[in-house]
């Protein structure tokens, strides 16, 4: 049984660093004129009401887009100027009060030749998924189940050019494991596509080792992008900070992202960090071949660039303490229903925010 709800996380510096890194990934990916398969294992709810009682709770928004929301664009990197107007888009009246969720970002990317394949597994999340898209028309499908089997289901896409955003809950342990297995056989499937996977950084040898298991996985190359906004807790829980990483990359992301991290860590790293366990990981290398033959290390070169010259070791992930189980924490008992999301401008889905 699912209990981890997005709601009362949307928003916060783990969705920044997600959203961004995707959005650069279909800006590239979408300047070739051929269709775009977009596959989101792991939707959510599609949108966010910031003032609900979910969002407010734990109000992590507010150390996420809520550092960025009144910024001056021109000072921003352009990825990370773009990321804001995309979440200003969906405002629309200037006042931060409502969160995208992935599906509703990529939406937005797509031109009309490309498609969206949503999957969401929590029933209450999946609802409110197909009520946020149900005016979307047959570019975009909603799926109420698994993500892992979904992506297995359409792969290859027709086109043979796709991404796939894998974005868990990572409630049981077994997620990761599961999200190996499931990209060695998807990349046997659809070597070509571009896989973004999103992890916690945790205090548990699971989350710690991930990174290393995907680099080995037997894709061209990858890209490694970790953002860390405070020390680890002495106690070992919470979420001191979220990776992306990225199989068959563009060429363009890493010169993007290496110009967008510290920026990032300097307005997102936590008051009273005073800069000492803030910090980002940009790494990236050749792909290996896990599950067949050993990996060969030669064959992995990361260049790891740190703003202060200090945390991270090339190719090594540093180690992170956090909450035992998963995402950040698990979510509080369930508040009432979050009130209404209103119509997003454009072609913006409208509909109920999730919770
Ligand atoms: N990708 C969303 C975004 O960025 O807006 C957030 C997704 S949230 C972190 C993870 C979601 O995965 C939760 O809504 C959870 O219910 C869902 N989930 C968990 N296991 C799943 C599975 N096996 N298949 C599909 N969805 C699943």
């Amino acid at each position: 049984m699912l209990s981890y709800r997005h709601a009362f996380h949307a928003g916060n510096h783990a969705d920044v660093l997600k959203h961004l890194v995707m959005l650069q990934l279909l800006d590239y990916l979408t300047q070739k004129d051929k269709p775009l398969y977009v596959v989101d294992t792991h939707a959510g709810a599609g949108a966010y009401d910031l003032k609900s009682d979910y969002a407010r709770k734990l109000a992590e928004f507010q150390g996420g887009i809520g550092r960025l929301w009144n910024l001056p664009a021109e000072q921003l990197p352009p990825a990370l100027a773009d990321y804001v107007s995309r979440v200003r888009d969906f405002n629309g009246d200037g006042a931060l009060n409502h969160y995208p969720g992935s599906p509703w970002l990529a939406w937005k990317a797509l031109r009309d030749i490309d498609r969206l394949r949503l999957y969401e597994l929590h029933s209450t999340d999946s609802r409110l998924l197909a009520s946020n898209f149900q005016e979307a028309g047959r570019q975009v499908q909603v799926h109420a189940g698994d993500g892992l089997a979904g992506m297995k289901a359409q792969l290859p896409p027709p086109s043979r050019r796709g991404l796939v955003l894998i974005d868990p809950s990572y409630e049981v342990k077994t997620d990761y494991q599961e999200i190996i297995r499931a990209l060695q056989d998807a990349l046997k499937r659809f070597s070509t596509g571009t896989y973004a996977i999103w992890y916690p950084c945790l205090n548990r040898p699971e989350s710690r080792q991930f990174p290393d298991k995907l680099k080995r996985l037997p894709a061209k190359d990858w890209l490694h992008v970790a953002l860390h906004v405070r020390a680890a807790d002495a106690d070992g829980f919470g979420m001191a900070g979220s990776g992306m990483f990225i199989l068959n990359p563009p060429w363009t992301l890493a010169a993007a992202m290496k110009e967008v991290l510290p920026v990032l860590v300097q307005h997102l790293a936590e008051e009273g960090d005073a800069g000492k366990g803030a910090r980002f990981i940009l790494e990236s290398g050749e792909g290996g071949s896990l599950g067949d033959t050993p990996v060969r290390p030669e064959r992995v070169r990361p260049t790891v660039f740190n703003p202060r010259n200090s945390g991270a070791v090339p190719g090594k992930t540093p180690q992170r303490p956090g909450r035992p189980a998963g995402k950040p924490g698990n979510p509080p008992q369930t508040p009432r229903n979050p009130a209404a999301t209103p119509r997003p401008p454009r072609k913006g889905p409208g509909g109920r925010s999730g919770a």
